[in-house]
């Protein structure tokens, strides 16, 4: 549930201050300390987790629809939401969040986009729709 070394949930826990905008009795929503834009902020679940798959569904669901709300209220019709999981996939902070990062022409979320030569899409497929 808590975390002794995680900064996320010590923010939670009001051990960290921080600029809250969403609270539900399972999620939490705070602004980021170094947005790439105006509005980027963070959604966590408030038990710890570090990846996404290891987070209730409960605190998923709210966080999606959260994200939904923050969106309409700030009117941005261009945003990323960027969730990163474990280190190599650029993950800091190993508590699981989402961001929510305004776009626009000159600031927020740069993305490399290069697509991997040959990878076997039908084996993949037949791994996932496979019972457990
Ligand atoms: P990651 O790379 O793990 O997806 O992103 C972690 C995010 O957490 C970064 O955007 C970073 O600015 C933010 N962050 C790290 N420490 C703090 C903090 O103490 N307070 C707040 N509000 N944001 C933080
Ligand atoms: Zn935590």
């Amino acid at each position: 549930m808590y975390e002794q070394d995680c900064i996320f949930c010590k923010i939670v826990n009001e051990e960290i201050p921080s600029i809250k905008i969403y609270e539900t009795e399972n999620i939490y929503g705070f602004m980021d300390i170094f947005p790439l834009n105006d509005g980027h902020c963070l959604f966590i679940p408030k038990h710890h987790s570090v990846t996404m798959d290891e987070t209730s569904d409960v605190a998923l669901s709210e966080i999606l629809i959260a994200i939904k709300k923050v969106a309409k209220k700030l009117n941005i019709k261009n945003y990323n939401i960027l969730q990163n999981n474990g280190s190599i996939a650029h993950q800091q902070v190993m508590h699981t969040h989402f961001h929510l990062i305004p776009k626009d022409d000159t600031h927020g979320l740069q993305i490399g986009w290069e697509p991997k030569p040959s990878v076997n899409q039908e084996e993949i497929a037949k791994l996932i729709n496979s019972k457990d």
